[in-house]
């Protein structure tokens, strides 16, 4: 039962609102100054985009801004795997390609120097040798190095275990309600804070409507499934196809990849309507468990429909047959997972009142949040780096 709330502090260094990925990064980053943390989120523990995503930590992907918080967020990743106990594995990500035209977009990406580790090229058999693929339609492919995968649902229960252990409290089953100078107003009495940090992902509407609107935030709501398989063997890190290509900065922003990846995106989508309709990213992560995460679609509004039209589901399970080497998969889950969506990659502002605002909007917050919340709040706090010692 919680308490009342006069029975707990009402002062903190930090107030942190939200407990996704980029909350946990922010109260990560305050924890390791030494500074007394709060948490505050509406549900009784992360429930949000951060259990609902692949685990895929997609950083030789990025480019620019995203890059860099990518790259500080893969030290954080490992950093918390390690001292919370959680699966994550240095795996890399494989990518499939079925056209030349697909080839040419990973080539033009690979012969790009990337000093931390870059895009290695492979032919069909060694893609085939490494993901139990079909081998019609495969004309090669590529392994990105420096990618990392995780279970998002294990590692975010175990990321807040292991903070609460360092010291930040969390209060869940308590919304925010309002905020200002100083103050965080929740529905168990309000807190007196040094510092605010906004971490609600596409909530910033009901929260700080204002600058959402000008921001352009909408919801992105995207279907998915987790499905048992029986594969020739394990699939050994996540797999990305062409339709993930066109999708990602590292090549559809790139100056080297950004004609190549044009001409690929109109061929898939000349090709093959049914999948641009459903703005799809076919890809896949296999879990511990030996399950695949199967998706995933893409609509955007103010308000996501609570409807999920079957056809993205239908269409995941045929392409996922077509692809992998392997009988019909047996559903195990389908769910519907939700991002903020903006006209920029991210959403960094200080509110009226001196909240840090902080949300990916697109759909790489696991990859880059744990950087996005270090970087900036260092930054606007303006903070020595993290006490050394302190995991
Ligand atoms: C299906 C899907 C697949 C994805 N795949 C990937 C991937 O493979 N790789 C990748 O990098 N990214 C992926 N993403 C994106 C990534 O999951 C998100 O960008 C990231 O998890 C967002 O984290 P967050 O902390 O901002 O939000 P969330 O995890 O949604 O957390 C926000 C929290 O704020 C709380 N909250 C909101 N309003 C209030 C309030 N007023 N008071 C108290 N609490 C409040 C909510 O309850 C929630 O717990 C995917 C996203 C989806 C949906």
């Amino acid at each position: 039962m919680n308490p009342a709330p006069d029975a707990r502090a009402a002062t903190a260094d930090v107030v942190v609102v939200g407990s996704g990925i980029v909350g946990l990064g922010a109260a990560y980053a305050a924890v390791r100054r030494g500074l007394r943390v709060i948490v505050v989120d509406r549900t009784d523990g992360p429930s949000g985009a951060t259990i609902r995503n692949f685990g895929h930590l997609c950083i030789g992907a990025q480019t620019g801004e995203a890059r860099r918080y990518a790259d500080l967020s893969r030290e954080l990743w490992l950093r918390l795997s390690a001292d919370a106990g959680f699966w994550l594995r240095e795996s890399g990500t494989l990518v499939a390609a079925r056209h030349d035209d697909e080839l040419a977009v990973l080539e033009a990406a690979s012969l790009h120097e990337d000093p931390r580790g870059g895009i290695r090229m492979l032919d069909a058999d060694e893609l085939l040798r490494l993901a139990p693929l079909r081998r019609e339609g495969i004309v090669g492919g590529a392994h990105i190095a420096t990618d990392l995968q995780t279970d998002p649902r294990a590692a975010a229960g175990a990321i807040v275990t292991h903070l609460a252990a360092l010291g930040v409290e969390f209060r869940f089953r308590t919304a925010v309600t309002a905020l200002a100078a100083g103050r965080v107003d929740t529905t168990r009495g309000a807190i007196s804070t040094e510092h605010t940090v906004v971490a609600v992902n596409h909530d910033i509407d009901q929260l700080l409507p204002e600058i959402a609107e000008r921001r352009g935030i909408q919801r992105c709501a995207l279907d998915m499934i987790r499905a048992a398989v029986s594969l020739r063997h394990s699939l050994p890190a996540p797999l990305l196809t062409g339709w993930s290509l066109v999708r990602y900065g590292r090549f559809a922003d790139a100056p080297e990849t950004a004609q190549p990846t044009a001409r690929l995106r109109e061929r898939l989508h000349a090709e093959r309507p049914d999948l641009a309709a459903l703005d799809l990213n076919q890809m896949y992560t296999q879990l511990p468990d030996g399950s695949l995460i199967i998706g995933d679609s893409h609509a955007t509004a103010t308000t996501t429909s609570p409807f999920q039209p079957e056809a993205a589901f239908s269409a995941f399970l045929a392409e996922a047959e077509a692809l992998f080497d392997m009988p019909a998969p047996r559903v195990l889950e389908r769910w519907q997972g939700v991002y903020a969506k903006g006209s920029t990659e991210f959403l960094v502002e200080r509110g009226d009142d001196g909240a840090l605002v902080l949300a990916a909007t697109t759909g790489i917050g696991m990859t880059t949040g744990l950087g996005l919340a270090e970087e900036n709040l260092t930054a606007a706090f303006g903070w020595a780096p993290a006490l050394e010692g302190t995991s």
